[in-house]
């Protein structure tokens, strides 16, 4: 029921508050959001219509006017393409009803009637004619259907459901009611008057943006930064949030009928952009009404900006002291429970609560009673133990944070080890005790609504200096101590790793910690600027530089193209041959068996498929080239206008020329290599021969066979060093010199170590050694890993004078750990840093192999290749991945952002929107 005392106008209103947050990102578009009484609880509540698929409204109902409470459903299958939607009330005292507009003249109406979803009338009024551009409104007794473009429609009584045909303004995209006047709004964003009988034009009220909606009640219009009032106009305090269109619905709330105002705001910046705000009515009563009275607009105000309600800090609310725990109105609070697990010390909570209290009580953020920093305030309780211990951390929220204190506090539990989870803008997450303090703070700042990139497009921005970011999580100028909230100093600086500016218009002292790691930048001061060696190619100052400058953790290589879930039992090798770019691989179609490696070998051989790109992602279908003889990994080189394929089969290794046409493949019948079927080649073309490399995985003995034209020559040509891994050889470009990419083993704890040595080759094809060995990250570093390595030769300025050689292979496997995770390692200048090279996990630590990965050049890029395991020979084993971008460049954009703010203006209140049962 309608309170009685609701006067028909609004007559009581002083002023408005002013707005607080209310909900964030709800009823945003392609909603339609309105306000409406359903419950009849006196209180009107944020009402969206969904117009997707068959329509749907939803009602987020305000629990004693403080807060929204459980959002919910209230109609479904209201119609498909719905032209035109109002909700709201025929007059004071009355139900709000619901009219949309279908094919143009067909009305569904809907009514509560007992218990939600509402009654649906889908044949309620049907007008004599179409009408185009529509718009509804539901005034006083009256639903308006008319065209926007020349103001002809129809005016509908609701109790008889009779159409008169009307005639309003022409240009009228809205229409609300005043009390003694209609009101409506123009194309141009004039609000003007209607008058109530003839619908003429009456005079303007005054002007908003076009794009936001005013709204209307007997008494009250609210647009712009104003609300006419039949006694004065009323200044809107300003929220000084950016400029944003602004639909608005006014309503009632409580026992005196305070006038309130949702406003939903269409900004383009983050977090606010989508907030909810309210506006509550100032009435004649507030100044009888006691402060602590709840039906006060002082107890209702949010002057911390942190969703928790004045009255509640100073009067308590559910059984909550906040004014015990510190709280005050106009500053900001937060409140933590903290749920240890019995197995984690006191004081270990004790040591990390202090210092997590002084981290945001530092935060250099202004709050409204001239104070700085947010005031955490934690509630210990009693510890988690026995099964609950195993519980997900959301069931235990479920069970340890009190329904009746939802909306209010945030809580987290602690639990042994390290790391943790948490929801974004939520209340609820787990964090482990190593480091608590710094991991609590990354897990709350989640809750607070901060995500791991900054916003940035792209991932793992190094000027995003948060400890959010992975990069900066643990350390921060290589200090625990150092790791902070972002202030967002970097947010004007846009970087995209494929055109990467050195000069930064940012002061040495601002920039050196890039000096720090986990990159340690060469970074030097330039003046006021500050110049960043990207690329480390030893040259400061460089323009459109193309470099990884996010490979902290990993670096990706863009989109993973699965061939249509194409599969491979052999690791896969990728060559360029007449301008375009082909795959070679191995499978069968054996049953899998969980206890047997499915890998081709003598004993479980395969097909040899060949595969040629169209374009990125687009391949042509599979060619067959031996189809049950391979025992290994296939290699290939364009070569002498032919493809020349190296691979394992039971009676030897053997080679296959391959010529590739429009619609068909020839080949010639396998010539053997080498009769010693264990050996594993490899494959690269030098100074007009192709080499073939045969390395003895039980001796590490390499030996090459050279073919020159097209004739395989006698010799067994053979290093006088080893090699545990299958060679990789290419041609440095620069100098004409061989590089060879090998792997030896230096003692017990340090076998497969990387390395590289340099050749010439001889007039008879014998290849010399003119350099090396050159161990990755220097003879004292650790890079090592089993299987085939690829080199490949970057000549491009980004590698500086001389180039620089890039070495792409799998980290260890053995037979206990089967599969690894696979690597680029690259030269760079600085021989001091890690030997002079760079070593980049490629993706992420749950992609691994067992087969060693495939790359080459191509159109500027590397293709890279590998064959995905999943861990149990299920739906995605030995799925074939091709990656397009290998060099790790992410084309998405890297910047800053200002946690500090972020949180302090938006995800303080917004984490903790709506308030849970009693
Ligand atoms: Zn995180």
């Amino acid at each position: 029921m309608v309170s009685v005392s609701v006067a028909l106008f609004v007559s009581n209103l002083t002023g408005f508050a002013p707005a607080r947050a209310w909900i964030a990102g709800w009823g945003g578009l392609p909603d339609v959001p309105f306000a409406a009484d359903f419950s009849g609880n006196g209180r009107t509540d944020m009402v969206a219509y969904d117009p997707r698929g068959e329509g749907s409204l939803h009602l987020l109902p305000t629990k004693d006017g403080f807060k929204p409470a459980d959002g919910l459903q209230i109609l479904g299958n209201f119609g498909g393409n719905c032209q035109a939607i109002a909700v709201g009330s025929p007059g004071p005292e009355k139900p709000p009803i619901v009219v949309g507009l279908f094919g143009g003249n067909t009305i569904h109406f809907a009514v509560k009637s007992g218990a939600y979803p509402l009654k649906i009338n889908n044949a309620w009024a049907t007008l004599p004619r179409k009408i185009g551009n529509p718009v509804m409104s539901i005034t006083t007794n009256r639903v308006f259907v008319f065209s926007a473009k020349d103001g002809s429609g129809f005016s509908i009584d609701p109790s008889t459901t009779k159409a008169e045909a009307v005639k309003l303004p022409a240009n009228t995209v809205w229409l609300g009611d005043a009390g003694t006047n209609l009101v409506g709004k123009d194309t141009r964003g004039t609000i003007f008057w209607i008058d109530p009988n003839t619908l003429q034009r009456k005079g303007d009220l005054g002007k908003e943006s076009t794009g936001s909606r005013p709204s209307a009640m007997p008494g009250l219009v609210v647009f712009g930064d104003q609300a006419w009032t039949p006694t004065k106009m009323i200044a809107l305090e300003s929220d000084g949030l950016p400029k944003a269109d602004v639909a608005r619905a006014v309503g009632r709330s409580g026992k005196f009928g305070r006038p309130i105002v949702y406003e939903w705001r269409y900004g383009s910046e983050r977090g606010t952009g989508s907030l909810v705000q309210l506006r509550r009515g100032i009435i004649e009563e507030d100044a009888q009404l006691k402060e602590d009275d709840p039906e006060s607009d002082a107890y209702n105000r949010c002057s911390g900006n942190d969703g928790l309600l004045d009255g509640w800090k100073k009067y308590g609310y559910r059984g909550l002291d906040l004014k015990a725990l510190g709280c005050k109105p106009g500053q900001a609070d937060v409140i933590c429970l903290i749920s240890r697990f019995d197995d984690v010390k006191q004081e270990t909570i004790d040591a990390g609560v202090k210092r997590i209290t002084s981290f945001y009580a530092d935060l250099k953020c202004k709050n409204a009673n001239g104070t700085t920093g947010i005031n955490f305030h934690p509630v210990l309780l009693d510890p988690i133990k026995g099964d609950d211990a195993k519980n997900a951390w959301w069931v235990n929220r479920g069970k340890f944070l009190p329904d009746k204190w939802r909306g209010l506090v945030h809580w987290m539990q602690v639990t042994p080890g390290g790391g943790g989870q948490a929801n974004e803008l939520a209340d609820g997450g787990t964090c482990g005790q190593n480091a608590l303090w710094a991991v609590f703070v990354h897990e709350f700042g989640h809750q607070l609504g901060l995500n791991h990139e900054g916003f940035s497009p792209g991932y793992a921005s190094p000027i995003y200096t948060s400890l959010m970011n992975y990069t900066y999580s643990y350390r921060f100028e290589d200090s625990l101590e150092n790791v902070h909230y972002s202030d967002g100093s970097f947010s004007s600086l846009n970087l995209r790793e494929n055109d990467l500016d050195e000069t930064m218009a940012f002061s040495y002292d601002k920039l050196k910690f890039l000096e720090k790691g986990p990159y340690n930048f060469p970074v030097k001061k330039d003046g006021e600027k500050t110049l960043v060696d990207w690329n480390r190619n030893g040259i400061f100052g460089e323009k459109h530089v193309k470099s990884s400058i996010t490979y902290a953790y990993s670096i990706g290589g863009g989109t993973r193209d699965d061939l249509g879930r194409s599969r491979t039992k052999t690791a896969p090798w990728l060559f360029e041959h007449q301008g375009r770019a082909f795959l070679l691989y191995g499978n069968n179609d054996l049953p899998k068996d969980d206890k047997i490696d499915p890998t081709l070998s003598p004993e479980r051989p395969g097909r040899l498929i060949l595969r040629r790109m169209d374009q990125p992602t687009k391949w042509e279908p599979e060619t067959t080239i031996d189809s049950g003889g391979l025992t290994g990994d296939p290699v290939a080189v364009s070569y002498n206008g032919k493809i020349l394929a190296a691979y394992q089969t039971s009676s030897g290794v053997v080679g296959r020329w391959i010529s590739v046409g429009k619609n068909d493949t020839q080949m010639s019948s396998p010539f053997v290599l080498d009769a010693d079927k264990t050996l594993v080649p490899t494959i690269a073309v030098y100074v007009n021969r192709a080499y073939v490399f045969l390395t003895n995985p039980a001796t590490s003995k390499v030996t090459y066979r050279l073919i020159e034209k097209n004739v395989l020559t006698k010799d067994v040509k053979s290093f006088d060093f080893l090699s545990s891994n299958p060679v990789g050889l290419c041609l440095d470009t620069k100098n004409g010199e061989a590089i060879l990419a090998l792997a030896q083993d230096q003692d017990k704890g340090k076998t497969n170590r990387w390395q590289y040595r340099r050749f010439v080759a001889a007039t008879d094809g014998t290849l010399t050694q003119t350099k090396g060995p050159v161990w990755v990250e220097g003879e004292t570093g650790g890079s090592r890993g089993t299987g085939r390595m690829i080199a490949l030769f970057d000549a491009t300025k980004d590698a500086g004078p001389n180039g620089r050689v890039i070495i792409i292979a799998k980290g260890l496997t053995n037979a206990t750990t089967p599969w690894s995770c696979c690597y680029m390692a690259h030269e760079i200048a600085d021989p001091k840093f890690h030997g002079g090279w760079l070593v980049k996990r490629y993706y992420d630590e749950w992609t691994c192999s067992r087969s060693a990965p495939a790359a080459t050049w191509f159109k500027g890029e590397i293709l890279y290749s590998y064959r995905w395991v999943d861990g149990g020979q299920g739906e995605t084993d030995n799925m074939l991945h091709v990656a397009y971008r290998g060099t790790g460049l992410q084309e998405q954009m890297l910047t800053d952002f200002d946690d500090v703010s972020y949180v302090r203006n938006f995800g303080l209140a917004n984490s903790i929107p709506v308030l849970g049962n009693p």
